[in-house]
């Protein structure tokens, strides 16, 4: 399960801790301070939906709950990184969730191979799995991303994007060689796609830092840089799919089902032709 969906899962009882429980927790969760330290995240958890500015309305899930007589709000910014600080809060208030569950979830998500090349060594006795197959199911889902919608991103396109950055990196500002990267991750947890808006001039210091991260996470405390990259998406009408659970759910099902046809060939492959004692 994404962080975000578990928060969304797990929400209505800490609201209802809130309600029945404690008597200033609600105000807490409305605190940006307190948030910070609890989530690590960028906004207050809770924002009552009378006082939630417009500019804000993105990173708050629509969905509308009603605790303490009041309707809020919650924030959709969460980093898989950040559910260490999301189970630690679970615990401290006494929600219980299925532990082992939610670890082996987390794990998955730290699995992701990210960019590692296709000739990254398997395990010894693992000839044809692991990494083999993490890669054919990442690749798809790129390759689902990068598809969707119609429009191209043309060599045009990058020289009118270098040119609006300055011709400089988006995440360090310097004046280098630049590669085309993709502020927000092509893969199935952060759902980014291959699309003007989502691709931005990068120094190959900072593309290969940056790997799999969202521009977000990797720029956290340059505020500006964020602004600078959130403005230019907004410019280019790039809506991101982010916690989109629909497309979520989808490409959860293509990488399953390439995960099971490449282990059905695997072991096709291995009953048929590989020496009994090369298993
Ligand atoms: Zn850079």
């Amino acid at each position: 399960m994404k962080i975000g969906k578990l928060v969304q899962t797990l929400l209505p009882k800490i609201l209802e801790y809130c309600e029945q429980k404690s008597h200033n927790e609600f105000e807490c969760l409305c605190d940006a301070d307190y948030t910070k330290r609890t989530f690590n995240l960028n906004f207050p958890l809770l924002v009552p939906v009378s006082n939630l500015p417009s500019d804000l309305s993105k990173r708050y899930w629509t969905k509308v709950y009603l605790v303490r007589g009041q309707t809020v709000r919650a924030c959709s910014q969460w980093f898989e990184k950040d559910a260490v600080y999301f189970a630690k809060y679970l615990q401290r208030i006494g929600i219980d969730y299925d532990q082992p569950q939610l670890e082996n979830e987390l794990l998955e998500f730290r699995t992701i191979p990210s960019r590692r090349p296709l000739s990254a060594t398997p395990r010894a006795n693992s000839r044809y799995r692991g990494n083999a197959i993490g890669n054919a199911q990442n690749l798809l889902v790129r390759n689902i991303l990068s598809n969707l919608g119609t429009e191209q991103f043309s060599e045009e396109d990058w020289f009118a994007t270098k040119a609006y950055f300055n011709h400089q990196c988006a995440y360090c500002g310097e004046v280098k060689e630049l590669v085309i990267e993709h502020a927000i991750p092509i893969n199935k947890v952060y759902l980014g796609e291959h699309r003007l808006g989502n691709l931005v001039p990068s120094c190959k210091e900072c593309n290969s830092a940056k790997a799999s991260k969202d521009f977000r996470e990797f720029l956290e405390g340059s505020d500006d840089k964020i602004a600078a990259i959130e403005a230019y998406m907004d410019e280019k009408n790039y809506v991101p799919l982010e916690n989109n659970e629909q497309v979520s759910m989808i490409l959860e099902m293509a990488y399953r089902e390439v995960g099971t046809v490449a282990e059905r060939y695997i072991s096709i492959i291995n009953e048929l032709f590989i020496p009994e004692d090369d298993k």
